[in-house]
Formats: C-alpha cells, structure tokens, sequence
C-alpha cells in the first residue's frame, strides 16, 4: 500500500543508469556487458531498467528463473543469463521455453543439463570455483564438464565464468590467484571468459575477458568502498528522498528519540522526516550519518524509528515543514549513509521497503 501523500519516494534516474552501463562498456571495450539487474535491479525496479536499456544491452543476468519470467513476460527479448543455474531440473523446460542462458556450477545441475530434452540448444555458462569458495565446479572438474558439454548436441554456445571474493580490494594479491587459477583450469580451450563484476571492471582491467558483469555500478556506486578513479564518471541512479514533517527547538541536555541515545549539547533544532528502518533506513546509522535538507548537508542526530528520523536542523534558521530531504543520492553518496550504517550500498538499495514507490525518470516514457 503506498500512501500518496506521504512524501517519502524513491526516484530513479534511468538516464544516469544508461550512462553507466555505456561507461562501464567503454572501461572494457572489447567485451559485451551483462547488465545484472537481479534482486529487482538492485531495488531500482529491473522492469523499468530492462526497458532503459534493453536497445543497447547485450544481455541481463538475474539470480533465479522468476526474475527472468518477469523481464520476459514484459517484452525484454535480451539474453538473459540465470546466475545461479536452475534450482530443479524442469525448470530447464521453462528456461528453455524462455530462451534463457544458465550457469552450470555443481555436478547436479551438469547432469540435468546433459539428461534435458530442450527445444532448442542450452547456453550454459561453466562455473569455475577459482577460490570464492561458495559455489562452483573444482577447478580438476572443469575440463571435463567442459567436454560434456561441448558433446552433447543440445548444448549450444559455451562461456566459462567464475566470480571475485576480494575485487574490491585492489590491493590484495588474492584477486591475480583467482585469475591464475581460472586461466589454469581453462587450459588451451578456446571459449569466451566471464570474471568481472563491477569491481573488477573498474580495478583489474587484466580480467575482463569477453563478458563484463557490471552489477552495483549500473546503480552509479562504486564497489570500492573507498572510490576509485576510474568511478568518479558514474551517476547515482536512486535518489531517496522525503521531506521535514516536524520541527521542535530543544533546550542542552534534552534527549532525542527512542532510548535517549542523542543527547543535546547546546540548544539544538531538531526536524523529523517521513522515512524509517521499515523504508529500508538502515536503523543502524549512527548519529552524524550524513542527510542533506534542501540541498545542504546535516546530520542524523537520535535513533532511527520505524517510520521516522531526526535530523539536526540547528543553524538552519529556515528550514520548514514540507522540505525536501535526500537520504541518499546525488549530494549524499549511498556509501557514506552505508559507511556510517555498517554495511554496504547494495544492503540499502536492495532494503527499499515495500511501502517507498519508485519513481522512474527518463527514458522509459517511451514505453508508455
Ligand atoms: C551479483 C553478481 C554480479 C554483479 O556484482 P556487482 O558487484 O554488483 O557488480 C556479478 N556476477 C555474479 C555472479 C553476481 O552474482
């Protein structure tokens, strides 16, 4: 149920999420790009951003086959790629019927792919475990899946993947073992590579190979926590925002919200806005977590509510019920509110509650 009047609403900017999937195209020009738009694009409404680029996208990859349902069963004809494979065997009919490419990462899923009757020939993208450690074929299984398939006459086109636990960090050694890792397994074979996910797009250039997977940073965020150079062309796609629905003047000393944790070190004008922990707020932001009001930047001051935060509006002489107020976005990086939160861009976006409409911007018009 979305309340109309309340002013707490997610907009997206579907140019911003086109510019950055072309950017990311642009850091890794001899590769074609799977936009991941799983977890309902990352929380920004994989419908709407399918649609956005569906006239430029080499293909969507999502996480399980109900997510490619919804992006066929709404006109996307792009390849589409499940990340996790199939989770039961018929659901290769469906895969099939949908014209949908499928990762192939355990034994299981090789055997039901091998004892399938398909329409037409499977796409399967062989998952290596190059030391993520969480799901994929051991890197002695991989030549002689690869075999398998490549026999079997309703298996067409073949890409080998494997995926980054550490890409983030450009320092660390961890991720060249990987990649090291992987180009043993594969041997001489001749078939397109799929590593990067966004972070590795960005920092390990040496890893792009013929499929980029760009995921957070189509969002316009940086994976590197800490940014990067190379990030600094990307555009916040969502942008949070609310507005002051109350404002009170209190007096040093006085406590804020619930459990008192702000306490008020000088006379303190305190505003309250319309969003909370069951928005998808991370009710764990500490006081200072960065908020902006009509533009300018403030702070978090008290624990966050359910359906409210309190926010120092102290200096803000006038400041007003009814302004607008940017949780994150444009001028408050996502990064910071999540930074400040203990967890990551992609908790918050893919945390958007139920009740917060998502405003699409842009591009979709055309759609209409
Ligand atoms: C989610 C996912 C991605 C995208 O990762 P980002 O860090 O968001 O770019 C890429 N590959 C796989 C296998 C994924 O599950």
């Amino acid at each position: 149920m979305k309340s109309p009047a309340r002013p707490l609403r997610a907009r997206i900017h579907l140019d911003a999420v086109l510019h950055n999937y072309r950017y990311a195209k642009r850091l890794a020009p001899s590769a074609r790009a799977l936009a991941v738009v799983k977890a309902n694009g990352y929380g920004h409404g994989a419908i709407s951003l399918a649609r956005a680029l569906a006239s430029e996208a080499d293909g969507f990859a999502v996480a399980c086959i109900d997510e490619a349902m919804e992006l066929r069963e709404s006109g996307i004809r792009n390849p589409i790629l499940l990340l996790e494979g199939v989770f039961a065997p018929d659901e290769i009919a469906l895969a099939d019927r949908a014209g949908l490419a499928m990762v192939v990462h355990s034994r299981q899923q090789l055997e039901w792919v091998l004892a399938a009757r398909p329409s037409r020939p499977l796409e399967c993208w062989i998952k290596l475990d190059s030391g993520m450690h969480r799901v994929g074929l051991a890197p002695g299984e991989f030549a002689g899946a690869h075999a398998a398939l490549a026999d079997c006459p309703h298996v067409g086109n073949l890409v080998a993947m494997s995926h980054f636990a550490r890409a983030d960090e450009p320092e660390h050694p961890y991720t060249e073992r990987q990649i090291a890792v992987f180009g043993q397994a594969l041997g001489g074979l001749r078939i397109p590579r799929s590593l990067a996910n966004s972070a590795a797009i960005l920092a390990w250039p040496q890893a792009h190979g013929e499929w980029t997977r760009p995921g957070l940073m189509l969002y316009g965020i940086s994976p590197l926590p800490d940014g990067h150079p190379l990030a600094t062309p990307l555009q916040p796609a969502m942008t949070l925002e609310s507005a002051i629905l109350s404002i009170r003047d209190l007096e040093a000393g006085e406590p804020v919200g619930y459990g008192g944790r702000f306490v008020c070190d000088r006379p303190t004008r305190v505003g309250v806005a319309a969003v909370g922990y069951a928005d998808g707020y991370p009710r764990h932001a500490r006081d200072g977590t960065p908020v902006a009001v009509k533009g300018r930047r403030t702070r978090i001051i008290g624990r966050v509510s359910m359906d409210m935060i309190t926010l120092d509006l102290t200096g803000m002489a006038d400041a007003r019920i009814g302004d607008p107020v940017e949780l994150w976005g444009t001028t408050i990086p996502a990064n910071e509110v999540a930074q400040a939160s203990d967890t990551i861009a992609y908790q918050l976006f893919t945390g958007i509650g139920r009740r917060v409409p998502l405003i699409h911007e842009g591009l979709q018009t055309q759609w209409k």
